[in-house]
């Protein structure tokens, strides 16, 4: 697996976010790898949030260009910045240092752009504030890697998949996260999204981290 420069985990740890260190670094190891094969491709995420899980992707897009074999590489990562059904006011993952006080909504745009100034990876990442599946529609470049870690419900999980899954390059990494088979452990929309990935031929399992899931594109189609 490939290691996390210490200064890089310290600005991975200090972060605000969602993402645990052991399923961080298997995230950094797959867009390493991703980098690495499919040199000059983006890695691509969707769920900034604040940046944190961004800094493995950005490490990796950094290390590709910087080995000379992915000249280009870079990270991209897509949030309306507006938060999840389950970050807004009342909800469990609400933290109210998050919301605009001018404007009265969640907006996690300067946070992360903070945590990426402190990380020094503001020119390894394009940051896109807008609605994923719009910028999905948009989009027109085969990717290395898709990472799926937006909105957790059916609606936003599956427009993430649907969107998003037919840009992995052929060989390329489909990532999601909060995958939990166990309906106890968690929601189910990530786990039906990764499931509906395997199903579809098109994508084959490489590895497990606890709700981190791995898989590269062996097939057509989504
Ligand atoms: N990857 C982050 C956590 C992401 S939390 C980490 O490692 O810490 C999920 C994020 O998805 C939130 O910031 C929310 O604003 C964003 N999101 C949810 N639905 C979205 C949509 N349809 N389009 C764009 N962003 C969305
Ligand atoms: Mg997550």
């Amino acid at each position: 697996m490939a290691t996390l420069h210490p200064r890089v985990q310290a600005a991975f740890e200090a972060a605000k976010g969602f993402m645990p260190l052991d399923e961080g670094l298997a995230l950094h190891a797959a867009a390493t790898d991703a980098a690495a094969r499919l040199p000059g491709l983006p890695l691509l995420e969707v769920g900034t949030y604040c940046g944190r899980s961004t800094i493995l992707l950005a490490a990796a897009a950094r290390a590709a260009r910087a080995a000379g074999t992915a000249t280009g590489t870079v990270a991209v990562t897509v949030d309306h910045h507006r938060g999840s059904e389950e970050q807004q006011p009342g909800w469990e993952y609400h933290d109210k240092d998050l919301v605009d006080p001018e404007v009265g909504l969640m907006d996690t745009l300067p946070t992360f752009r903070r945590t990426l100034h402190a990380a020094g990876f503001e020119d390894d990442v394009i940051a896109i504030a807008g609605r994923s599946p719009q910028v999905a529609a948009a989009w027109g470049k085969p990717l290395a890697l898709v990472f799926i870690d937006g909105g957790h419900t059916d609606e936003h999980a599956t427009a993430d998949y649907e969107g998003w899954a037919p840009h992995v390059a052929p060989d390329g990494v489909l990532v999601v996260h909060d995958v939990f088979p166990d309906p106890a452990d968690g929601g189910q929309a990530p786990y039906r999204v990764y499931r509906r990935a395997l199903d579809s031929g098109a994508f084959t399992e490489v590895s497990v981290t606890r709700s981190l899931r791995v898989l590269r594109r062996t097939g057509e189609g989504i």
